[in-house]
């Protein structure tokens, strides 16, 4: 089930998410599942969108979705949080669901090691590097209360959308 996609101001964006005692509950998984279901629509309808987060559907527990090919596709991460950050930092162009139209510039580090459960419960223990370890900062970063823009980098860096696509996305 499509959920509906929480916008910049809503405080639930701003609040600290719960640790998710059980991966495998029902109501877990059921979460899981619309998720993916609502970044999938996103996809469909922008061209856009690699991960969310649960609170923004509204739900404050410490869970997201990715979808990236180092993951396999779609992958649910229940409990992610970051145990190494490499010294090295890259530039990214970044933006949220959460207010689409905005992109910007922001730092990130190159290199991360991510610890989570999947939805059997099982633990991992992930590499991260590149475009999957900025958007796995991205997203756990949201768990926490925090959003990509607290961090621009540089505010002039601030294009929409429509002026991203012709004047970035086309040189890189
Ligand atoms: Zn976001």
């Amino acid at each position: 089930m499509i959920r509906q996609i929480v916008e910049a101001g809503d405080p639930v964006l701003r609040s600290m998410s719960s640790h998710i005692d059980d991966p495998s509950a029902m109501e877990v998984r059921e979460l899981a599942r619309d998720m993916a279901d609502t970044l999938k629509d996103f996809q469909k309808r922008t061209g856009y969108g690699r991960g969310i987060a649960a609170p923004q559907v509204g739900v404050p527990v410490r869970m997201i979705v990715v979808d990236m090919p180092e993951l396999g596709g779609i992958a649910t991460l229940v409990n992610p949080h970051i145990t190494g950050r490499s010294p090295e930092m890259f530039d990214v162009w970044d933006a949220c669901f959460s207010y689409f139209y905005l992109f910007f510039l922001v730092e990130r580090h190159q290199r991360i090691t991510v610890e989570y459960d999947d939805l059997q419960g099982t633990h991992h223990v992930i590499e991260a590097a590149g475009d999957l370890s900025e958007l796995l900062q991205h997203e756990i970063e949201h768990l926490d209360g925090e959003l990509a823009i607290d961090k621009v980098k540089d505010p002039r860096s601030f294009c929409t959308v429509q002026e991203f696509e012709k004047r970035v996305r086309k040189q890189s």
